[in-house]
């Protein structure tokens, strides 16, 4: 603003699509531009492209509530979503991006002996298994660390204590996409926008070439990375069905009020799901539960203002006169046991990442960094293996979904 926006120069190219790649990347969001970013950087992979139907970041990577944590307890998930807080703690300096990464905690609050139970075996797997970061808090504690909550005894739900992960936080979402996008630039990545892919064709048992809005593009290996669209463009592949159901997930955020909370505070009683924290703008960012019933829209709807208020005003009362300034919802893909697929698919030449349910931010990191691992070697690394479409055959859940009481 101050140059009057003259003299800037563009942060990635905008090139023309190539009529042949070496990987095609379906999906400008995080996971897509991660994913290209290892390819180049850790795989020596160059003739890459990621085709992204509007532009990067529109979709679900610019509208989520930009929680990351490492909280998760089954085999798997701990290992895999530590690692991806780990890749955050050192993200900035390694796209040479500021991401805003703050790590503020994560307090999950906890409401009867039960959940406080559960929640410390759970906390106390994670610090057994390399999540050191993980305590449970009781009431005078939190108290100190958060004093404007709802702490009145004839509450619907009393607070008890919580669960926190100290490390969790919040990042920039838009800096990530562009942090990526630049630094996969720089490595030679064409990112191609307004470039939507709407046929497939397909021969031999692979994927022979994509039809774009922007023409014909063969590439010798494809990847969808396109989050709540995955079921269409599965389909388009003549794949049938998937255990992916997409649902929209809505988000708000407030007028800027001074500094008044410091943290990431979450709560999951009586069927309610809502979990707030405060930007560095001042807006106070939060969300709640999925709209029940399936779509494919990218619009929030009154019912859920309604609900994420009632559970905003029973936890944070002092929020009751604040002004909402922006509302919309994004479109996730939900597997069927709340964790991903990072994985091979029945066509040779194509690689799926999907199943993010409400949590696929905090995931961006190793998502791509996984991802980029198997497209280029052909085979799962052992911290991907469990997370295939095969697991439901065989009967092997990862059973932890992304949303909860310590959840988000
Ligand atoms: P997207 O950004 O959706 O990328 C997919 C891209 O594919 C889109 O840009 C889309 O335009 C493109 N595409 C689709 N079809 C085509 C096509 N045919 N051709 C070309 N391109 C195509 N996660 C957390 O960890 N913490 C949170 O606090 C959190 N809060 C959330 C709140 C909301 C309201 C929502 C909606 C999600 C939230 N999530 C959160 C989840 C997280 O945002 C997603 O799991 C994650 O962003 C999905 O990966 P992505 O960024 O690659 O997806």
């Amino acid at each position: 603003g101050m140059t009057g926006q003259k003299g800037w120069s563009r942060q990635w190219r905008d090139p023309e699509p190539k009529a042949h790649y070496d990987v095609v990347i379906v999906g400008g969001g995080l996971h897509g531009l991660a994913t290209a970013y290892y390819l180049a950087k850790a795989h020596g992979l160059r003739n890459i492209a990621v085709l992204e139907k509007g532009w990067i970041g529109g979709g679900n990577a610019g509208r989520n509530t930009t929680i990351v944590r490492s909280n998760y307890a089954q085999p798997g998930n701990r290992e895999f979503y530590e690692h991806s807080l780990q890749l955050w703690e050192n993200l900035s300096h390694e796209l040479n991006y500021n991401v805003m990464f703050s790590q503020r905690s994560h307090i999950a609050l906890l409401h009867s002996p039960g959940a406080i139970d559960a929640a410390a075996r759970n906390y106390n797997t994670m610090r057994l298994t390399g999540t050191p970061d993980t305590e449970i808090w009781d009431l005078s504690k939190l108290k100190r660390a958060v004093p404007h909550l709802n702490y009145a005894p004839d509450a619907r739900f009393p607070i008890m204590g919580a669960a926190v992960q100290k490390r969790a936080g919040t990042a920039r979402h838009d800096a990530v996409a562009w942090g990526y996008a630049r630094a996969a630039d720089a490595l030679g990545v064409d990112i191609i926008q307004n470039c939507k892919v709407d046929g497939i064709a397909r021969g031999g048992g692979r994927i022979t070439a994509l039809e774009t809005s922007r023409g014909r593009i063969t590439a010798g290996k494809v990847a969808f990375a396109v989050a709540g669209s995955t079921s269409l463009l599965w389909q388009m592949a003549g794949l049938g069905r998937l255990p992916i159901e997409s649902h929209k997930l809505q988000a708000f955020v407030s007028e800027p009020l001074k500094p008044l909370l410091d943290q990431v505070v979450v709560f999951g009683m009586g069927g309610a799901h809502f979990y707030i924290s405060q930007s560095d703008k001042g807006g106070m960012v939060f969300g709640g539960d999925l709209d029940w019933y399936k779509s494919y829209a990218q619009r929030g709807n009154l019912p859920i203002v309604q609900d994420v208020a009632e559970a905003a005003m029973s936890v944070l009362p002092c929020l009751g006169r604040v002004k909402l300034l922006r509302h919309w919802s994004g479109v996730v893909d939900m597997s069927m046991d709340g964790s991903h697929f990072i994985c091979k698919t029945p066509l040779d030449n194509l690689y799926l990442n999907a199943g993010w349910n409400y949590g696929g931010f905090k995931a961006s990191p190793a998502s791509g960094w996984w991802f980029a691992d198997l497209i280029a070697n052909d085979r799962p690394a052992p911290m991907i293996a469990p997370f295939d479409l095969k697991r439901f055959e065989r009967g092997v859940q990862i059973d932890e979904r992304g949303a909860g009481p310590d959840c988000k």
